[in-house]
């Protein structure tokens, strides 16, 4: 990292020192700003300083010494004009000995500038963007000195403070960038959750507002960057000592490169330098990133660029510690139509946000049954993942359009993106209107079989789904989310409530409930799990086994569950179940509350149905031998193809290596099927493959015949069951199975075309 001439630290002080003084003074922001182009020009021994603001989307001459002073508020230059305005797009530093060579050059005749051949200029920035800029030109053709450049940027980020203070600029600019920038951008990604989408990028972990630049004390400000380096230095030997990184590989180097960026003496050092001129803690840090950023894009090696993302992020990281700003997005006042854009999310993280404003989600990370996605699906909110440099590209703010069904994102789009965008989104709310036709039909094939299609819930909000998309019941209620989203352990009378006002929601309706499925990708914050990390989390001590070991909790639930249903039918159904001995004895659990509650003289469910989920492939070879206890099965799929294929379902580098409809997993569902038809145990799908039409139809083409899905895909589903002919489809599917063609899911699509089966 780049070193530094005490020089600067003196340069840069005195420049502070007369900023502070004329800041003090009273008068106008106009005088104030006179006199500040004749302190900067004097410290740097400079026969020209400018400041241009931003006004009406443009540059406009506000002060200067040495040019013309008619020019003053006359010269104005649109954004990306000449070099000041090639300054203020590029949002970069430049410093020419020679002017005219720049292709970007323009004179001005009102100026009088041309007679002055060298030529310095840097960003005056607010948010990431420039809302000025601040300049020196010389007659001598001369290269400003790295000192002198480093002075600018510092007293650039002071005027800064004093622009915005005297509302100086244009105070949203958010807007008029994206119709000035002709840098639109489209980028693609991985389709998480279909939907479409016009809002604001918003950050999950904003960054950070800088108030204040001039330090009052600089000692406090020495010790506050001190004590966030430490933590900063603290929260990064925690990550990379994290077992679940495990030893050797790519990651390894690149988390050791991000630990000597955190340890780097000359980064502290610049940073302390920089409060030495003056600066308070956060301008510091913000000043030294600036000039590493400006020397990074000189370097034109991709290497490089990857390692200024690493120092970004740690950059950002140290201001946010500095600042005391830790908190998400989430727990900020949030705009109406809130992109949210992230590295990667966590369940609970996704649902501390406001549904009702948060219209997507892009992710630079995300896979297809990672928790957080499916929890999306239920909230209906598109989810965009695996979109390289998504936080990079895009600005807090920006306008974007999300259109997840044809996999991407339009950054700062131009009128001709938006007008087709909003022509797909007529199309689909045309769609969705078809769809709730059928809310009232039932799902038929064509041949006359009937098809049970269930929703998936967990959330109070859910319930209204039930009607709305007319499931025929609710065929897997998460009952974790409800944990996910409390800050303490819902006691017995809450949960007992929450049961039966979703049973009172169903009415008619049949309910499974599943008991609660934490650990894995669902940690609850405010309960240890697990005694040490564990290096499978998905693999490890969660669901049933955390039930049957703590079963303080399960004896909560069941006796909540057993309470709410009383005069009704109970469905339960537990997760993860690998080995019948677990089924028997977490319904013994339920079994012996019930025995209690009816010493009690409490009334009772008139029935309880007790079922298991196939996620597990083991237990799949034990279905004979649960013949007789079972009252139904639910497959799976997340968990099922994640053991199948031994590929974490939360990872994203495996989001697209395995198809749900590859000769493994048919083969698999196929003998499952057979078996649960044989020992007469009623089986159904509660994955997300069951909500996609044509793994759907695959589904039934293997015998499944009771699917419960995302609310969302209730419509699709209902209009591919009824255009079906479920004999021609089950005789597609065996030939598939026997053929074992290379692309099944290409042969089942060409098929349904052929057959008109309508895939949405
Ligand atoms: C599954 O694993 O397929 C499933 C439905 O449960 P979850 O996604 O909640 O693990
Ligand atoms: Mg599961």
């Amino acid at each position: 990292m780049p070193t530094t001439d005490p020089l600067s630290t003196n340069t840069a002080r005195n420049i502070l020192t007369g900023l502070r003084a004329i800041m003090a003074t009273r008068g106008n922001a106009q005088i104030k700003l006179n006199k500040v182009v004749n302190t900067i020009a004097k410290a740097v021994s400079s026969e020209v300083c400018s400041i241009y603001l931003r006004r009406d989307g443009v540059l406009e001459l506000f002060a200067t010494r040495g040019l013309n002073a008619e020019a003053v508020h006359v010269t104005k230059l649109a954004m990306g004009e000449g070099l000041t305005g090639y300054i203020a797009k590029n949002v970069e530093t430049l410093n020419l000995d020679e002017a005219a060579s720049h292709p970007d050059f323009q004179y001005r005749p009102e100026t009088g500038e041309e007679k002055f051949h060298s030529f310095a200029g840097v960003p005056i920035i607010r948010n990431q963007q420039a809302i000025g800029v601040l300049c020196a030109q010389h007659v001598e053709p001369r290269r400003y000195s790295e000192v002198e450049i480093e002075a600018f940027q510092t007293a650039a980020m002071v005027l800064s403070e004093l622009i915005t203070s005297a509302e100086l600029v244009d105070d949203n600019l958010a807007e008029e960038t994206a119709s000035l920038d002709n840098g639109a951008n489209r980028l693609s990604g991985l389709q998480l959750v279909k939907g479409k989408a016009s809002g604001h990028a918003v950050f999950h972990q904003p960054r950070v507002k800088i108030e204040h630049t001039v330090a009052e004390d600089t000692e406090a400000e020495r010790h506050r960057v001190y004590s966030a380096f430490d933590k900063m230095r603290d929260q990064i030997d925690q990550m990379t000592s994290q077992a679940e990184f495990g030893v050797g590989g790519e990651h390894e180097e690149v988390l050791e490169t991000y630990k000597m960026f955190a340890y780097d003496e000359g980064w502290s050092r610049r940073i302390n330098e920089a409060i030495d001129s003056g600066l308070t803690a956060e301008a510091a840090i913000e000043r030294v990133q600036q000039h590493t950023r400006m020397r990074m894009r000189q370097i034109d090696d991709p290497l490089l660029a990857e390692r200024m993302h690493d120092l970004e992020d740690l950059a950002n990281r140290l201001l946010r510690i500095v600042s005391g700003q830790m908190g998400t997005a989430a727990k900020m006042g949030l705009r109406q139509d809130t992109i949210l854009i992230a590295r990667n999310l966590g369940p609970a993280e996704l649902l501390e946000y406001d549904r009702r404003r948060l219209k997507g989600v892009v992710l630079e990370e995300g896979s297809l049954t990672a928790h957080v996605t499916i929890i999306a699906r239920a909230m209906g909110i598109p989810i965009l993942g695996q979109v390289k440099n998504i936080r990079q590209v895009v600005r807090e703010d920006d306008h974007l359009l999300l259109n997840v069904d044809e996999n991407v994102v339009f950054v700062r789009p131009g009128p001709s993106v938006e007008e087709a965008f909003d022509a797909q989104l007529e199309l689909s709310q045309k769609k969705r209107a078809a769809y709730s036709e059928l809310r009232d039909k039932e799902a038929i094939t064509k041949d006359g079989v009937r098809i049970m299609v269930n929703i998936n819930a967990g959330l109070r909000d859910d319930l209204a789904l039930l009607n709305l998309t007319g499931a025929d019941g609710i065929g897997l209620f998460r009952t974790e989310f409800q944990f996910l989203v409390a800050a303490t352990m819902p006691g017995r009378a809450g949960q007992t409530r929450f049961y039966r006002d979703v049973l009172d929601a169903a009415g008619e309706k049949p309910v499974i409930f599943r008991t609660i499925d934490i650990g894995g990708d669902k940690p609850l914050p405010y309960f240890q799990t697990s005694d040490s990390r564990e290096d499978n989390p998905a693999m490890g001590w969660r669901a049933i086994r955390i039930g049957l070991e703590r079963d303080a909790l399960m004896k909560v639930q069941a006796r909540a569950l057993i309470e709410a249903a009383a005069g009704r039918k109970l469905n339960v159904m537990f997760p993860m179940v690998a080995e019948p001995w677990e089924f028997d004895q977490a319904k013994a659990v339920f079994e012996s509350q019930r025995a209690y509650l009816c010493g009690q003289k409490k009334r009772l469910p008139s029935q309880i149905r007790y079922g298991a989920m196939l996620e597990v492939p083991a237990l799949a070879e034990c279905l004979d031998l649960l013949a007789n206890r079972l009252d139904f099965l639910s497959i799976g799929t997340n968990d099922l193809t994640q053991f199948l294929f031994a590929a974490d379902r939360s990872n994203p580098k495996l989001a697209e290596r395995f198809d749900w409809m590859s000769p493994a997993i048919l083969r698999f569902l196929s003998r499952a099927s057979e078996n649960a038809a044989r020992f007469e145990i009623p089986l159904g799908v509660c994955g997300e493959m069951g909500g996609r039409p044509l793994d759907a139809l695959a589904l039934l083409g293997l015998g499944i015949r009771n699917l419960s899905i995302t609310p969302a895909s209730v419509g699709p589903i209902k209009a591919m069951v009824r255009s079906l002919d479920l004999g021609q489809a089950k005789r597609e599917i065996a030939a598939i199975l026997k053929e074992a063609p290379d692309e099944p899911r290409l042969r089942l699509e060409q098929w349904a075309n052929q057959h008109n089966v309508d895939l949405d």
